[in-house]
């Protein structure tokens, strides 16, 4: 634009001073860094949807309140009982109609870093200041030092991704228990990846007034659907909701994760061959030399090389392989989402060769 002013005017500074959200070209590449499921339906599963698909009616708005959908996750997640579920277009969503319903002048919402970079972004995009409070050794929750900055900046809510997004880490439990406790707002448990972790906050919901549990189906194979879930009382759920756009789940996405739902048992199947393709590709991880592994409870590998990442990551793309590069949080580091046992190959004959070749 040949004059930025009227930008400069009226955009506010903490937006211009913001990047947009990169998403890095992926085509002809082994797409590892985005945390998909790599596995396709079969065949017969892929008709059924199709046929479930025909009648959608299009022309129709879809229901506002999703409520076969809700009704078909309370039942298949075990919702508590009293317990309701609010749903997004992805989980961003909600984490966007949370911060939003909280953004009194000076609110603060907080969680330990590194973490999913959603919470301080959306925060920012709300007007919301954004605290974070480093994790300690091996990514494990430093209570003391949440313990000082809840009882410094007083969050209105608490982020706790469980496990964690990018170290792979479940936090200690009896910790997030006592965050939850002790947080003098509310406390989000971000469960995105539980379909790898098997532990879940979600049957504690009625025990604690300022615990929300959030999931998602993006991890479990159905990214491309933006599905989010926010399960919590009503009474909460009930204010966010007023802020949502009436019509955010499409009458496609409300087809197609009731039928996800009916055949879970396909989804669980794939998510435990990621599980053990996990600890294949973490033990060969920590064979190579000079690299150190993080364990993992999700579907992707945190690892730190032995010198600079950039170049390895690179290197690795110029091999046909695209995992995330952490350089600029933590240096040295590359995230790895687990593929397909073939996929999972490429990568470490890729990195190996890079290695020590
Ligand atoms: C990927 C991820 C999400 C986002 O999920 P969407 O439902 O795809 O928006 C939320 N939280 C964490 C911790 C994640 O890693």
């Amino acid at each position: 634009m040949r004059d930025n002013s009227f930008i400069e005017r009226l955009i506010r500074p903490e937006i211009r001073a913001l990047k947009a959200y990169h998403v890095p070209e992926a085509s002809g590449l082994i797409k590892l860094d985005a945390m998909e499921n790599p596995y396709a339906w079969p065949a017969p599963m892929k008709a059924a949807w199709l046929e479930a698909l025909r009648d959608a009616p299009l022309n129709r708005y879809p229901d506002p309140e999703a409520r076969a959908l809700r009704a078909r996750l309370r039942e298949v997640f075990r919702a508590p009982a009293g317990m309701d579920v609010l749903l997004g277009n992805g989980s961003d969503e909600l984490i966007q109609l949370i911060l939003l319903a909280l953004a009194q002048p000076g609110a603060v919402a907080m969680a330990p870093t590194p973490t999913f970079v959603m919470y301080d972004m959306i925060a920012t995009f709300t007007g919301m200041r954004f605290v974070g409070v480093p994790l300690g050794p091996d990514f494990a929750l430093d209570l003391p030092a949440l313990r000082r900055a809840m009882a410094e900046h007083r969050p209105a809510v608490v982020f706790l991704a469980w496990p964690n997004n990018p170290t792979g880490n479940l936090f200690d439990e009896g910790m997030v228990e006592t965050i939850v406790r002790e947080a003098p707002g509310l406390v989000v448990v971000d469960e995105a990846y539980h379909a790898f972790a098997d532990k879940t906050f979600l049957d504690r919901l009625g025990r604690f007034d300022n615990l929300l549990v959030m999931r998602t189906m993006s991890k479990q194979g159905l990214a491309g659907l933006r599905l989010g879930m926010l399960f919590g009382h009503p009474d909460w759920l009930a204010e966010f909701d007023k802020l949502r756009l009436p019509y955010n789940i499409s009458v496609l996405t409300q087809v197609s994760a009731r039928f996800a739902l009916d055949h879970l048992d396909e989804l669980d199947r794939q998510a435990a061959l990621i599980r053990v393709e996990r600890e294949r590709v973490f033990a060969a991880l920590t064979a190579l030399p000079g690299l150190k592994a993080w364990p993992s409870a999700a579907n992707f590998i945190l690892f730190r090389l032995p010198g600079a990442a950039t170049p390895v990551h690179e290197r690795l793309r110029r091999a046909g392989v695209l995992v995330k590069n952490l350089d600029g949080t933590l240096p040295g580091c590359l995230r790895v989402t687990i593929g397909t046992p073939e996929e999972n190959d490429a990568f470490l004959s890729a990195l190996r060769s890079i290695l020590t070749g």
